[in-house]
């Protein structure tokens, strides 16, 4: 099927409220010009300096959607980064986020919306928060999210996580679980500057257990485009 096909049947099958972000690395103009053509809103890249050469090519186009970044972000590149995107999802540290926030006023933007990046399985090759690293977890991130929630030039607007990769998708429920009700837990704490809106999780072989699990936001890549090459 063509690009613009899978992404229209995906969207027709899942919830109006989940949003799906689209996974471009590695991806070309022309297959990324087709999905923003079908409809796409929402853009994820891992790399900043991909995300600027596609923004770029992209002309008038990538201004319609919104950039999400996906990937872990360098100290060095956050100034560019922020030309770029406008959602960082793997904030991971409050040095990470206060290094962000520095260089939000800079770029000419007033406020830079940010999800938090956890780990959930505490997996060594991963990056984001380990719960296994932090316990008791659930105040370690509590206590993070107000500390983040401080910065000035950043919103708080969500948790990202990737979970661990399984052949049987049912066997990452659990992982999902849990990162759902930490992100209830922040959202039910109600803080100053802090708008718990996302909870994104769930990648092509996840995204149905994602969205039972709570997930309203996915980041799809290989279902829409196909296998890398
Ligand atoms: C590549 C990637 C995705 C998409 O993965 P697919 O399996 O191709 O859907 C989602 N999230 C992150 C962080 C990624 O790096």
């Amino acid at each position: 099927m063509s690009i613009s096909r899978n992404y229209v049947k995906i969207r027709e099958e899942i919830p109006k409220d989940v949003t799906i972000v689209l996974s471009v690395k590695t991806r070309t103009v022309e297959q990324i010009e087709e999905a923003v053509d079908a409809g796409v809103t929402d853009i994820g890249q891992n790399y900043v300096q991909e995300a600027g050469q596609m923004y770029s090519a992209l002309q008038k186009k990538a201004a319609k959607v919104r950039w999400h970044m996906i990937g872990h972000l360098q100290t060095n590149k956050i100034n560019k980064a922020l030309r770029i995107f406008d959602v960082i999802q793997t904030v991971d540290s409050l040095e990470k986020a206060a290094a962000i926030d520095k260089r939000v006023e800079k770029a000419r933007k007033k406020i830079v919306s940010v999800y938090v990046e956890i780990n959930i399985g505490s997996e060594f090759s991963k990056a984001g928060i380990k719960p296994a690293e932090h316990e008791p977890f659930e105040e370690y991130i509590e206590k993070l999210i107000r500390d983040v929630s401080e910065l000035e030039h950043i919103r708080l607007e969500g948790l990202m996580t990737m979970g661990p990769r399984f052949g049987d998708p049912e066997e990452v429920r659990p992982y999902f679980k849990r990162t759902r009700r930490i992100f209830e837990r922040i959202k039910g704490l109600d803080l100053p500057n802090v708008d718990m809106k996302y909870l994104s999780m769930g990648m092509t072989n996840s995204y149905g257990v994602a969205i039972e699990e709570g997930s309203n936001m996915v980041r799809i890549g290989t279902a829409i485009f196909g296998k890398r090459g």
